[in-house]
């Protein structure tokens, strides 16, 4: 089946018109398309109407706001792999957008669109838990924030409810931190194998560990997240030896499944493998600077 089934479309024309329509039953905003509109010739997902949010420009902008660097949820991909402001706080951004999908895809596909298809194969959303992001959810009612660790409840499914919308990311910008996110894929452009994002926050001295964030992509990690592994390096030295043994626990906590990109002790192995170079990198790039 290559044809969706009937569905009305209407373009926001502001923010409110948006939340006013996706009270409606039966809505789904409509951001880039480049997972809704597949999922609907499939007919795995059949909308009554569309709410096209393209041209809520107020809804696109990547910039630092103090302590935080704030992503509207119509950004782009190409938008947040260009920043310079993401880049300088977080090259795991970069890391990530540069293998995420093609030129094309990354053109229209929007940050707020990868986060709420939660496909479990989605680079982004092991990148902002790794990062320890904070989504923005809006209603008629005004904003919710959720963590983008508590956002995801399962495959294709977030907290974000009927009536509303995510509008914005925000991530804390920390001081001695560095991050850095490695994927395995079978070709250029495609989905993960299996991928992993670490950010690491030492002392002073850069020699132990404050915290760590690690995500994990398709390899069902709960959350997204290798919690263990982050609880183990919390106050260790940030050396190859710790990494390792990190690196052996999220391979051993997370839950790939055997599919046609490999058998789950391969996907263990890269987990390993990714997790720690992931660490290797966020380590050598850490700054002192916030
Ligand atoms: C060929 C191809 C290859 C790809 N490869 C990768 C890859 O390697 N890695 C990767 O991570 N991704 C990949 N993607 C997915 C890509 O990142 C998409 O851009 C992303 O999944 C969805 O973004 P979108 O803006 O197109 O969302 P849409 O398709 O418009 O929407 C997706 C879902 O999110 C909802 N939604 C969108 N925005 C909001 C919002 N602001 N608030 C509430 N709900 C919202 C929609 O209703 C829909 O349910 C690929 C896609 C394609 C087509």
């Amino acid at each position: 089946m290559q044809v969706p089934s009937h569905v009305e479309y209407e373009r926001a024309a502001s923010l409110e018109h948006a939340l006013s329509l996706l009270t409606r039953p039966e809505t789904r905003v409509l951001a880039g398309g480049h997972s809704l509109i597949p999922m609907m010739k499939l007919r795995l997902a059949q909308p009554e109407l569309l709410v096209d949010i393209n041209g809520l420009t107020e809804l696109a902008y990547i910039r630092r706001d103090g302590g935080e660097l704030r992503i509207g949820a119509l950004a782009r991909h190409a938008d947040l792999l260009d920043s310079a402001v993401a880049g300088e706080c977080f090259p795991i951004f970069q890391d990530a957008e540069r293998v995420v999908a093609d030129p094309i895809v990354r053109l229209w596909g929007t940050i707020g669109g990868s986060l709420c298809q939660a496909d479990p194969s989605e680079d982004l959303s092991a990148v902002f838990a790794a990062v320890r992001a904070t989504a923005v959810i809006r209603g008629q009612a005004g904003d919710r924030t959720v963590p983008v660790r508590e956002f995801h409840l399962g495959p294709y499914e977030t907290v974000v409810g009927p009536g509303e919308l995510l509008a914005e990311i925000r991530v804390p910008v920390r001081p001695a931190t560095g991050s850095a996110y490695e994927k395995v894929s079978r070709r250029v452009g495609d989905w993960s194998i299996a991928a992993a994002g670490a950010v690491l926050q030492l002392d002073r001295e850069q020699s132990l560990i404050v915290s760590a964030g690690l995500g994990l992509t398709a390899v069902g990690a709960e959350h997204f997240v290798a919690a263990q592994a982050e609880e183990f390096l919390r106050g260790r030295a940030a050396d190859e030896e710790s990494f390792a043994a990190a690196a052996a626990i999220a391979a051993e906590h997370c839950h790939p499944a055997a599919d046609q990109r490999g058998p789950q002790d391969y996907k263990r192995h890269l987990v390993a493998e990714l997790t720690t170079r992931a660490l290797r990198r966020a380590a050598a790039r850490v700054s002192l600077e916030a």
